[in-house]
């Protein structure tokens, strides 16, 4: 499968899953556009490094995907997205009576309604270039709950329901619309969570990744963000043209439960 010629771009990809989507996307052909809202030396040089390995157009533009400005600036600025993957996330726990309104908000705007206005800025140019992919990164947290999760569950839920009223809306066009639902990867979001729950179990960091992370997991494996940035490859060739409106989950029997 080639996608030269194809530009993806890639919210929140200067770390993790993101920037795994962006590497396997360049490998399969695609020009890529990295994204964050820090403005770092080293931002610019991730780009660089994927343009020296893969022979691509890699670039990177500072966007806050807080800000419905700068989410839709980012579609602007790439000069054409074909493929469009909202990946940006944050995580925040608390039992709901104690949920800081900031952070819900915060959540909400970042997780779900960037993937809104960087869906609504690409699909004049997909619709106008004939062809188009959207690819939401929701989560497991997308199909189920966790306690103490609630923003963030209900924005997962809510960018699936948003997967699947853009993928009706462009039914009839060479462009799909779909959600990957990762469960458990080993990214800096995931890591930052260890220490705390380490601390609130009084367990050691192999305990707490075997017996609270990934016991949801039935592989008692982590995916890993080559998997799906394959699965987000997958979703851009024509073997997936008449995959829309659906989530495809990668975590490892989770939701089977
Ligand atoms: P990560 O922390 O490594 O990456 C998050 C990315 O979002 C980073 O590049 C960060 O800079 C970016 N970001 C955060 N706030 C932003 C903002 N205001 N503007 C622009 N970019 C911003 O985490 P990750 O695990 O790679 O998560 C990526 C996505 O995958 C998230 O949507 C997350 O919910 C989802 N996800 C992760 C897991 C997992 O286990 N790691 C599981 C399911 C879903």
């Amino acid at each position: 499968m080639t996608l030269a010629g194809k530009t993806a771009v890639i919210t929140g990809s200067n770390s993790g899953i993101g920037l795994g989507v962006a590497r396997e996307l360049a490998k399969a052909g695609a020009n890529v556009v990295l994204n964050s809202f820090t403005d770092r030396d080293e931002d610019y040089e991730l780009a660089r490094d994927i343009a020296d390995v893969t022979g691509v157009t890699a670039t990177y533009v500072q966007a806050d995907m807080s800000k419905a400005e700068d989410c839709r600036r980012l579609i602007d600025a790439a000069g054409g997205c074909d493929i469009l993957i909202n990946n940006a996330g944050i995580q925040y726990v608390a039992p709901v009576e104690e949920f800081p309104v900031a952070k819900w908000d915060a959540i909400i705007a970042i997780n779900l309604s960037s993937a809104f206005h960087t869906t609504a800025a690409a699909i004049p140019g997909m619709k106008d270039r004939g062809w188009g992919r959207v690819i939401n990164i929701a989560s497991a947290h997308g199909l189920t709950a966790s306690p103490y999760k609630s923003a963030y569950v209900a924005a997962k839920h809510g960018i699936v329901g948003l997967t699947k009223t853009v993928a009706l809306e462009t039914a009839q066009l060479p462009i799909t619309a779909n959600a990957i639902c990762p469960g458990y990867v080993l990214t800096p979001l995931v890591e930052s969570q260890i220490p705390d729950t380490m601390k609130e179990y009084d367990m050691s960091r192999e305990d707490v990744i075997k017996t609270v992370m990934l016991e949801r997991q039935p592989s008692k494996e982590f995916a890993t963000t080559q998997q799906l940035g394959g699965t987000a490859a997958f979703l851009c060739s024509d073997a997936a043209a008449q995959i829309t409106g659906t989530t495809i989950s990668v975590d490892g029997g989770w939701t089977a439960l």
